[in-house]
């Protein structure tokens, strides 16, 4: 038995931290492979060590020569060792870390990259914990690869990662960044830890991804928008990519695709509160939900351009035309119920506003339509179920809900997977909605 553990920021933010972290790998003699975040914030009003290394390096451009901002430049890099030595010494570690701040203090005056600069949170994290487990450290340049156009190599960093650690009985690895053919240091984008957590993974064929973090898993609703949701307790990958308006905060969505074909389950667990089962993601799963619906999330602010022309429908190459003008216009399509004689389109509001005026001339000019309405403040919230695959009436309740709520349905569209239904509110229902599918799913059992 195997298993990959990532932890995150916050798990790491301090040497008190550390200690949880160090009790709960010892408690497990298969969590094998580690793989550290930089250190995340100790109080919500703290700043992550990653944020500091980019604001750092920032200066760093910014002071090019000139003396009088060096004192910034220099006062900034002394934070940071400072975050790391009060881990070191809240550990009791022998560690001295001084060489290694030296080396990077040089290369940040090189301006060697941004990428590099925010990879040495990792990097140093990943050197204490190390020292602090008694594992082997192994760097990340040295076994995740990008290709020259700085896009993930999964083949190379699959065969040289494997090979690595086919006689590594047990090794720290630090997230969120690898190397280029060249040697330069690349990073993946923001929250990229569970990336690498998850490659390695795939590479050592775990039993299990252990992602730690500071929460129990996936609630089934936003808590800022329900009161108290109760937690996910398995959730499929088709389901959480159904859900990825609520996941994002909790896991890199690019995080499951290493993993995902392999069947190796990802565990979300939370460090603060390890007793706690969190949640599994799973390929498949014959086990029965505890309700119909396994989540249920949403996202505000999104324009709706409806198109109506008679016959549309036998017209060959009309959504295309009309899919074109989007394309064309740099805009990315949200979704896309339609009609026999007409079909709408979903954006996000921030991005199309500026655009307006030129999709409905190109849509008019692609497609000649009868009629084009625009609508605004939109919202978007989508219920997610494979236990909705099984039970009749879900769209009845749904809908009587929401009409209980006083909410009124602008759109409803049920994927053909039947695994979930997408419903389109005001924005100012937003909540209301929410709370009334929570309530009529999760709160009345019948
Ligand atoms: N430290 C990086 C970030 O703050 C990566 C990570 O934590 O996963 O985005």
């Amino acid at each position: 038995m195997k298993k990959v553990v990532k932890f995150g920021g916050s798990s790491l933010a301090s040497a008190e931290q550390f200690k949880k972290v160090g009790r709960i790998i010892s408690k497990d003699e298969t969590r094998r492979y580690v793989i550290p975040s930089a250190p995340g914030k100790r109080t919500p009003d703290d700043t992550k060590v990653t944020d500091m290394l980019y604001s750092c390096y920032g200066q760093a451009l910014l002071e090019d020569d000139s003396e009088d901002c060096e004192t910034s430049f220099v006062e900034q890099f002394h934070n940071i060792e400072e975050r790391y030595n009060s881990i070191i010494e809240g550990l009791g570690l022998s560690l001295d870390l001084s060489e290694e701040f030296k080396i990077i203090r040089t290369n940040f005056s090189r301006k060697v990259g941004r990428d590099y600069a925010a990879s040495r949170g990792e990097y140093l994290n990943g050197i204490i914990m190390a020292a602090y487990l008694d594992y082997e450290f192994i760097d990340a340049a040295d076994v995740i690869f990008f290709d020259e156009n700085g896009n993930f190599d999964a083949e190379k960093t699959d065969q040289i990662l494997s090979a690595r650690l086919e006689h590594t009985e047990r090794a720290v690895i630090p997230g969120f960044y690898g190397s280029r053919p060249d040697g330069r240091v690349q990073t993946f984008s923001r929250g990229g830890s569970d990336i690498t957590g998850s490659i390695v993974a795939k590479a050592v064929h775990a039993d299990m991804y252990e992602n730690w973090t500071d929460v129990s898993g996936f609630l089934i609703a936003d808590p800022r928008v329900v009161k108290n949701p109760k937690p996910i307790d398995v959730i499929t990958y088709r389901e959480l990519r159904e859900l990825s308006y609520m996941g994002a905060t909790v896991l890199h969505e690019d995080a499951i695709f290493p993993v995902r074909k392999e069947g190796i389950p990802i565990n979300i667990r939370n460090t603060n509160s390890p007793e706690d089962k969190g949640t599994l993601i799973v390929e498949d799963t014959c086990r029965k939900p505890r309700f119909v619906i396994t989540g249920v999330a949403g996202k505000k602010d999104f324009a709706s351009i409806t198109v109506e022309k008679a016959m549309m429908n036998s017209e060959v190459g009309f959504c295309k035309r009309v899919l074109e003008v989007f394309e064309q216009n740099d805009i990315s399509i949200e979704h896309m119920p339609s009609g026999i004689d007409t079909m709408t389109i979903f954006v996000h509001q921030d991005e199309f506003e500026e655009k307006e005026q030129k999709v409905i001339a190109g849509i008019h000019r692609a497609v000649e339509p009868d009629f084009l309405e625009l609508e605004s403040d939109l919202a978007l919230i989508a219920v997610v179920g494979r236990g909705m695959r099984a039970t009749r009436g879900t769209s009845g309740r749904i809908f009587s809900a929401l009409a209980h709520a006083n909410v009124n349905v602008k759109m409803i569209d049920q994927g053909s997977s039947e695994l979930n239904i997408i419903i389109g509110v005001r924005n100012h229902d937003f909540a209301a909605a929410i709370n009334a599918i929570y309530d009529i799913f999760v709160k009345t059992i019948i």
